[in-house]
């Protein structure tokens, strides 16, 4: 069994942690204060190559395979540890370009992929709605046929980007059946809405879309008509149990690392509170949690990779960080005590921030669901 990674991948992750912490860690405590997206902060890491870290080069990417894009996304958050940020670059890499890269036509991947790689462009997707969350399929949005032409009429929730966003995969029903759409954000009908005020991952905005007439060439299809669900929807969400995933144990690690550094400096009892057992047993417990997440991420992320069955694996790896990054987050504010509970240490908005992986991409139920029905089956 072969754990390691090529000495470029070891240089890619080490440039993007710097990266993280020259870019991202900065404005982090501010812009998740704002509920603020930067996108000068997105314009430098566009130009270091992170946003088109999927697509191929010939469409202006890095040609980054999944793992590299799991590296990238663990690396900026364990140097800028900023949840939001983590949240768009995953919904613009695997909801917003990579559906456009598998599944679009040639034509609609000259249109945005060059964009959406130099960060011109931003990526979003729009499956959930008011009445369709877990249950995915039992969304209402429609798309009637006229002549070269489908008018959608509905309204997305809880959209990544959102605000922001140039291009947006939607999901609309046609009478063929659920059919996923590649939308330009500047048509007529296509109305951001409310800007949703969060708990964490503050830095990304989010918002719900009306759409309203809102017409779109049949070109813009993505993948066949009516065959949206298993051909694009649920091998974006494999993408998205891991690369989205790399992020949070990304942030697993920092908190690790300021839980150290604080439990070495604060002094009670003449000495550091790194020296109590139940201090250190906790940062133990922490390390011991970031492991097996790691693990399983990039175990799930191989298997993908190499293009072996991963159902299981990526539901238990996104299940594992959606419990154990928030009780990592829980034991280093314990681990702060009073300051911990302040926002002036990155504590607490970890907690806030890291809440958001048992809920978004498929809640913890919903993937102990799809296991335990593959254990059972
Ligand atoms: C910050 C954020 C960003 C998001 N980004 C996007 C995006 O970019 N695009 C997009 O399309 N969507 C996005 N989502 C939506 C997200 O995927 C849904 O919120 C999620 O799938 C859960 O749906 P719901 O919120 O409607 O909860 P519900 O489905 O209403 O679930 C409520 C509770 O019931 C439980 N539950 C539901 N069904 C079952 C069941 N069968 N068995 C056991 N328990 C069950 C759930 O686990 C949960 O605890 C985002 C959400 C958030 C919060």
């Amino acid at each position: 069994m072969d754990f390691s990674i090529t000495t470029e991948q070891q240089a890619l992750f080490d440039s993007m942690r710097k990266l993280g912490a020259d870019v991202v860690a900065p404005g982090a405590a501010e812009r998740d204060r704002e509920g603020r997206w930067d996108r000068e902060m997105w314009a430098k890491l566009a130009s270091a190559g992170v946003a088109g870290m999927p697509i191929p080069e010939e469409y202006g990417g890095s040609g980054g395979s999944i793992l590299d894009c799991c590296l990238v996304n663990e690396a900026l958050a364990q140097g800028g540890h900023d949840g939001g940020l983590g949240l768009s670059l995953g919904a613009h890499w695997v909801i917003g370009a990579v559906p456009i890269w598998l599944h679009g036509s040639e034509e609609l991947k000259r249109t945005w992929l060059p964009g959406l790689c130099d960060g011109t462009y931003m990526g979003a997707w729009a499956s959930t709605e008011p009445e369709s969350g877990s249950d995915a399929a039992s969304f209402r949005t429609t798309a009637v046929r006229d002549g070269d032409e489908f008018v959608l009429n509905g309204t997305k929730i809880f959209i990544t980007n959102g605000p922001i966003a140039d291009v947006c995969n939607v999901l609309a029903r046609t009478d063929k059946g659920p059919t996923a759409f590649c939308v330009d954000t500047r048509t007529p009908g296509f109305v951001v809405g409310r800007e949703l005020d969060k708990m964490g991952c503050r830095s990304s905005p989010t918002a719900e879309i009306h759409l309203q007439d809102c017409r779109v060439p049949a070109s813009s299809i993505l993948s066949i008509e009516g065959e949206a669900l298993w051909k694009v929807a649920f091998e974006c969400f494999d993408w998205e149990r891991t690369v989205m995933m790399a992020g949070s144990i990304g942030g697993m690690r920092a908190t690790i690392t300021e839980a150290i550094t604080y439990a070495k400096q604060r002094e009670q009892f003449g000495k550091p509170i790194a020296h109590f057992q139940a201090i250190a047993h906790k940062i133990a417990e922490m390390e011991i949690n970031y492991h097996a997440c790691r693990n399983a991420v990039y175990k799930a992320a191989w298997l993908k990779q190499e293009g072996k069955e991963h159902q299981l694996e990526a539901s238990i790896a996104k299940a594992m960080v959606g419990k154990l990054s928030v009780e990592n987050a829980l034991e280093s504010v314990q681990i702060h005590g009073g300051y911990g509970y302040l926002k002036d240490f990155p504590a607490e908005r970890a907690v806030r921030d890291s809440k958001l992986s048992s809920i978004g991409g498929g809640t913890t139920e919903i993937q102990k669901m799809i296991i335990s029905r593959l254990l059972l089956a």
